[in-house]
């Protein structure tokens, strides 16, 4: 990361107006990187934006026609529908447990729902939706448009695109790369969708973003640090599926440790809900704040459970800038517990 930030500033990037052509390559750069290492489709549109919060407003405000039905399990969940309920009261949604699985066949969202909203991997309590559960959904409702929070999990787990048509995430998670840059993917029909909708005028106004978009412009003066740092990032790393099986690998034996320890515990023990990106961990009270302190005193660090999970959880990432050594450490210390 200092080398990028070295190679921005002797490249000049950083001084780049935003309708210049400089940006604009660099733009097409991060679109095609998309397609190549992350295997967005070449049809689909990426934007940038400030943060995955900002996702949230846009989505309501620019794509959803009648309302959007989230189905949550953890706090970003809650916050997201939240935030559309506060700009179109006809949102819903379906609140479950960290550890259920969504329950597709039981599902029943009517038609006055033309956007699912779901987060694929909840940060918050360490829980994911997996591809296969999206696939049953699209199969189930192909007419209605599905938005899927991947703030934690894309550039960390390989997405199928094609099953969603909105898709989000800002880059300080899997990225491994500072705050302060969001990106918003959508597929041709949920550009159409929001082109019919012709929400405009503020801005953060879809259209507004998207006819600037077309010509590989912003709708105003971007985070072209953030931009060219993702250019850079996106160069370095393998295709996804060797990331994600990386990652799925090293989740396992951070699992198998937790397991075999005599007093911890798994905070999700669904294996078909539990994230590939951060693991839960519990335990009681004393326990936790006694290896939170232990592994901080060590050099090391770890999240804070969320919310009402706080005093009896902590979090560990999995995301891929974390280095196997750095594990490896975390684990071996971790396994006397
Ligand atoms: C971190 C996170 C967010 C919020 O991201 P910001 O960039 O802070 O807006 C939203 N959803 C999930 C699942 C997250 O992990």
């Amino acid at each position: 990361m200092p080398q990028y930030l070295q190679d921005a500033y002797e490249a000049g990037i950083l001084s780049a107006n935003h309708r210049s052509a400089a940006f604009m390559n660099l733009y097409r750069e991060v679109h095609q990187l998309f397609c190549e290492k992350l295997h967005m489709p070449e049809d689909y549109s990426l934007l940038f934006t400030s943060s995955a919060t900002e996702n949230w407003e846009i989505i309501t405000q620019s794509i959803v026609e009648s309302a959007s039905y989230h189905i949550y399990s953890g706090s970003f969940g809650k916050k997201w529908i939240n935030f559309a309920q506060h700009i179109n009261p006809e949102t819903e949604g379906l609140k479950i447990e960290a550890d259920q699985a969504i329950d597709v066949s039981n599902l029943n969202i009517g038609e006055k729902f033309d956007v699912i909203a779901i987060t694929q991997n909840e940060t918050s309590n360490a829980t994911q939706v997996p591809m296969e559960v999206l696939e049953e959904i699209r199969d189930k409702y192909p007419e209605k448009l599905i938005a899927v929070d991947t703030t934690s999990s894309m550039g960390g787990i390989a997405l199928n695109f094609s099953l969603g048509d909105i898709w989000y995430a800002s880059v300080q998670k899997c990225f491994g790369m500072p705050a302060g840059l969001g990106v918003l993917i959508l597929s041709p029909r949920a550009v159409e969708q929001t082109e019919r909708k012709g929400e405009k005028g503020r801005y953060n106004s879809l259209n507004f973003m998207l006819e600037n978009a077309r010509s590989f412009q912003t709708h105003y003066t971007p985070n072209v640090l953030g931009i060219y740092l993702l250019k850079r990032v996106l160069q370095d790393i393998p295709e996804i599926q060797h990331i994600s099986s990386r990652l799925n690998d090293r989740m396992h034996q951070l699992e198998q440790c937790i397991i075999q320890t005599s007093s911890l515990r798994l905070l999700v023990p669904n294996s078909e809900t539990r994230s590939k990106t951060v693991l839960g961990v519990t335990g009681t009270e004393s326990l936790i704040s006694e290896v939170k302190k232990a592994v901080e005193d060590a050099g090391m660090q770890l999240g804070s459970g969320y919310g009402p999970l706080k005093p009896t959880s902590f979090r560990i990432a999995n995301f891929p800038a974390i280095t196997d050594e750095e594990m490896d450490k975390l684990m071996s210390f971790l396994k006397n517990y």
